[in-house]
């Protein structure tokens, strides 16, 4: 098997599977006041500590959630909620295009149901905002702007934002700036202070921890409106009695990735590299997407447009060898729909569905990339073939 799935979900890091294990056979809430309960809030609130260390935090600025998309959501529509103001004066949200879902949709929402105007930053062709485009709508603005939230880098084609930029000008502007750095971390040294983003994203399970854990990263003073109401857990801003097996289980994975961050970002980046020449010498027509420079894009990301294919058939075909990565388009009532972040970057419909991600993470290995070396040329030959007769086929009925 090649797992080339990283950027979905990583395999669970042993030390994490450990400090999991150990705490699933105990009992105890973390608010309760007894023994069980303290034991259970010191395990939370190491973790807390180390969460916090790796990523460059306070502890008091750690809010424990279920996982990337809720802490998008919490970021998203408590930022709002708690800057409108009772005179619904700031209104206006600027963001990225190519921003992954769980940003996208509770912005949708607020624009909907809420009332708010949401201003697009223009991206050019690798996927990159411009920071001049930010501080001329700021400029501009300001008075009206609720926050601005552009991720750490992308969870499609691992294009790396400017985000120390687009943070510096917002915090002179006195505008809250929010980042989903949920496929930065673990690759790229992600250090909230250092970064000056007052709220940011992390996900448990893209480093190594488990699925349905995660936390946003909250600058003292900074407000948000919670979305969970109910025992007050995590300073009033997420109700819900914590998952302290999983909060363990983050807090090993995250000590992980931080000691290991340069040795595992050198050696993605070489892996990659390997497999960008691969596919590349495979097909030649093969279009990488996102940044070709190494240093603008994610070590573990290459994303390709293979030009007459289908990217499920691709996909399935890789799967039938025991190679897994993933299209990035979402199915919409069964009919594939062209990634939006592809359409932003200028890409055609057609070329946007016949687009594969490779990701590679902790336990990748020259195994993997010589699997897809030695299958991808076949397969796409292969679909480009199946494609061909069906569309012959199609013109003869
Ligand atoms: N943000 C980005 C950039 C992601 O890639 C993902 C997951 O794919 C999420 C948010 C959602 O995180 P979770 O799966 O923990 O809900």
């Amino acid at each position: 098997m090649a797992y080339l799935d990283h950027a979905a979900t990583t395999p669970l890091l042993p030390q994490a599977l450990a400090a999991m294990t150990d705490e699933l056979g105990r009992v105890g809430n973390a608010s309760s006041l007894h023994a069980a309960g303290r034991r259970a809030r010191r395990v939370v609130e190491e973790s807390r500590e180390q969460i916090a260390a790796a990523f460059g935090a306070r502890p008091g600025e750690v809010v424990f959630t279920g996982g990337g998309t809720e802490a998008d959501n919490l970021a998203v529509k408590g930022l709002y909620s708690a800057r409108r103001g009772a005179d619904r004066r700031h209104r206006v949200v600027v963001a990225s295009p190519v921003e992954h879902h769980a940003v996208l949709d509770p912005l949708h929402w607020l624009a909907d149901h809420e009332r708010a105007e949401i201003v697009w930053l223009g991206v050019d062709a690798l996927g990159r905002v411009d920071p001049a485009e930010l501080e001329a709508i700021l400029a501009d603005r300001v008075d009206e702007v609720a926050f601005v939230t552009v991720m750490w880098a992308n969870n499609e084609v691992g294009t790396v934002q400017p985000v120390a930029a687009l943070a510096a000008m917002c915090r002179e502007h006195g505008v809250p700036f929010h980042t989903d750095a949920v496929q930065a971390a673990g690759q790229l040294r992600v250090d909230f202070a250092a970064s000056q983003a007052d709220a940011l994203t992390l996900s448990a399970h893209k480093i190594g921890g488990p699925i349905g854990v995660g936390a946003l990263l909250l600058a003292r003073g900074v407000e948000v409106t919670p979305l969970l109401h109910g025992g007050g857990q995590e300073r009033d801003v997420r109700s819900g009695t914590l998952d302290v097996a999983a909060i363990a289980g983050f807090a090993a994975a995250a000590e992980v990735a931080a000691g290991e961050l340069s040795e595992r970002a050198a050696r993605l980046a070489g892996l990659r590299d390997a497999l960008v020449d691969a596919v590349r010498t495979a097909v030649p027509d093969a279009r990488l997407n996102g940044d070709p420079d190494p240093s603008g894009r994610l070590p573990g990301n290459a994303h390709f447009s293979f030009p007459g294919c289908e990217g499920d058939s691709l996909l399935l075909l890789l799967d039938a060898r025991g190679i897994e990565c993933s299209t990035g388009s979402a199915c919409s009532a069964g009919v594939a729909q062209p990634s939006h972040v592809l359409l932003a970057l200028g890409s055609d419909e057609e070329m946007a569905r016949g687009s594969l991600r490779f990701s590679l993470g902790h336990s990748s290995t020259p195994a993997d990339v010589a699997a897809l070396a030695e299958a991808i040329g076949p397969i796409v030959e292969r679909a480009r073939g199946a494609r061909l007769a069906t569309t012959s086929r199609a013109r003869r009925t």
